[in-house]
């Protein structure tokens, strides 16, 4: 029994004897230490306001034309109206949607979009277009941020403006009324996957809706289907495609998008 007391004394002393050992050499943090000084972040000037793209973005649309952009069919030029710096959604029959000629990995994406004043119609027939984050097909449904008149227009909230299409609801509606100008910020992270095909790494999409974030670093399951379960298809880098969507209301206008790519 006294061994034994005498013993654990003996362990409790020598760890003290250790702590402070320990404390007295290891060397006095300073401030320096955790300062870095490279690599020194990249210069760029930012715009005048901050819907202006910065220095270093990829302008895909300037309110001039659509030389960045083609069909999403068949790639020949994209046949959507531009007038007054701003493109509008053709709705003839065979124009469909629209994407980038560039092909972008991970992002930081600008757009602003209008619900046309004299919109008609309700739920998704009301303004449905689609931002295509990652346009993976043709044949795939790609990665879309809804475009949706959401100023008392009532639809399922995960189909809503603002929302991951049919997978993340936004945290607040901030949407403008029809006729007004809207904008989307979006920071995407593509999904990554390893040789054999299978995910490695899913997309998350951040997102502000007029400023107001509405999508916090969301974890996307898949593609964003329209029925059934998302699942993942391999890509690599893919277009940022707009959505021609077929309602019955009036076409919506896009304009001052630009891109900066995260490398
Ligand atoms: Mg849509």
């Amino acid at each position: 029994m006294h061994t034994r007391i005498s013993h654990a004394l003996t362990v409790a002393a020598l760890a003290s004897v250790v702590a402070l050992l320990a404390a007295q050499e290891a060397p006095k943090p300073k401030a320096e230490d955790t300062d870095v000084w490279e690599p020194v972040p990249p210069v760029i000037t930012p715009g005048a306001t901050n819907e202006d793209p910065p220095s270093d973005a990829i302008v895909l649309f300037d309110g001039k034309n659509l030389d960045e952009w083609v069909s999403a069919q068949d790639h020949t030029p994209a046949q959507w109206f531009v007038a007054n710096g701003v493109m509008t959604v053709n709705k003839a029959p065979g124009v469909g949607n629209i994407e980038t000629k560039r092909r972008f990995r991970d992002y930081q994406l600008h757009i602003e979009w209008k619900i046309p004043a004299d919109i008609t119609g309700s739920g998704q027939a009301r303004g449905n277009s689609g931002v295509f984050l990652a346009s993976t097909g043709p044949g795939d449904d790609g990665y879309e941020l809804q475009v949706l008149d959401s100023y008392n227009n009532s639809t399922y909230v995960n189909g809503q403006a603002g929302a991951i299409y049919k997978q993340g609801i936004p945290l607040v509606n901030p949407a403008r009324k029809p006729g007004e100008w809207q904008s989307y910020d979006v920071v995407w992270t593509a999904p990554t996957f390893n040789a054999d095909g299978s995910l490695k790494t899913p997309a998350y999409a951040t997102v502000f809706f007029n400023g107001v974030l509405v999508q916090n670093h969301f974890e996307l399951q898949g593609q964003t289907l329209n029925v059934g379960k998302p699942f993942y298809k391999a890509y690599d880098t893919a277009p940022i495609k707009l959505q021609a969507h077929g309602d019955k209301s009036e076409p919506i206008s896009f304009r001052n998008i630009w891109v900066r790519e995260l490398k």
